[in-house]
């Protein structure tokens, strides 16, 4: 339970270097939200599963989370003299409704430790200063991305929970479930946290010729904290009708399989796991590949 208090003494907040690179803002960012959590595990005497942004926006002196009709908008932080006020889309699921209150958490984190200085020395290399903009924000949002994570899913807890039930493509939906997030946030979440080295990826059905392709969409892994930040890439992007992806994606059950994977210019064969989640357009097929087996 109290595995936590080793992040709660501050000193990340104090000792912030004036200019950052991303690996030490992502860090800052994550330490803060480590030590949020570990606040709300102190106060309530338990570190079990889910934490709710209702919590943790108590903490951090948020007023009740409203829901709302928000049209295509995700959330909203409102900023009063004294306090914030959250604003969630009550259209979409929980799981993703938790998300995006955990991520406008995130932002008050992301102002409170000063970030945009790192922000701010994001150069991007163009004469377009739109592209610039761009980049920026799409950074700031991944800070408070990586916050979010951490506060739904704390590292310390959800490996527990994961070493428990088996570093496997059965576990993700009973993770997701028990974390109040959703199928793909749980599924990359494993890939972050898993001791033994393993990779996420996510293949959705593609092109016009019928039966269609399984394209390979994003990929996440090994371990953020790893040391090698080898990049493994999927040889073949588009796999084609039929495949045991396919019938992963056709069927309920898991499929096992082997891929053939691209890193530092060296191919590898890993083994993998496949699973079906979501119906309709939505289907999507996750895999773990693992390194080390
Ligand atoms: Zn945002």
């Amino acid at each position: 339970m109290s595995a936590y208090s080793l992040f709660s003494d501050g000193t990340a907040r104090q000792e912030s270097p004036v200019s950052l690179n991303l690996e030490q803002a992502t860090s800052l960012i994550t330490d803060r939200a480590k030590q949020l959590v570990n606040q709300l595990i102190n106060d309530r005497g338990h570190d079990e599963p889910p934490f709710l942004p209702e919590e943790l926006a108590h903490l951090q002196g948020i007023k009740p989370i409203v829901r709302a009709d928000l049209g295509k908008t995700s959330a909203v932080l409102l900023r009063f003299h004294d306090s914030y006020v959250i604003k969630v889309n009550q259209n979409h699921s929980l799981a993703r409704q938790n998300f995006s209150c955990a991520h406008e958490i995130g932002h008050i984190l992301f102002n409170e430790l000063k970030l945009e200085r790192y922000i701010r020395s994001i150069e991007y290399r163009t004469f377009n200063p739109q592209g610039e903009q761009k980049a920026r924000a799409a950074a700031r949002e991944r800070l408070c991305d990586a916050a979010a994570t951490e506060l739904l899913m704390p590292e310390l807890v959800f490996g527990k929970y994961l070493s428990g039930f088996g570093v496997s493509v059965h576990s993700i939906e009973r993770l997701a479930n028990i974390f109040r997030v959703s199928i793909r946030a749980a599924a990359w979440r494993i890939a972050e946290v898993s001791v033994e080295p393993c990779i996420t990826l996510l293949w959705q059905l593609w092109g016009r010729s019928k039966p269609k392709g399984l394209r390979f969409m994003w990929r996440v892994g090994p371990g953020r904290e790893s040391r090698s930040k080898a990049n493994y890439i999927p040889v073949h992007t588009l796999v084609r009708y039929p495949s045991k992806l396919h019938r992963a994606y056709e069927h309920a059950s898991p499929v096992k399989s082997s891929k053939l994977f691209k890193v530092d210019n060296v191919i590898k064969r890993l083994p993998m796991e496949s699973k079906g989640f979501g119906h309709g357009d939505a289907r999507r097929v996750i895999s773990l590949a693992f390194l080390g087996r």
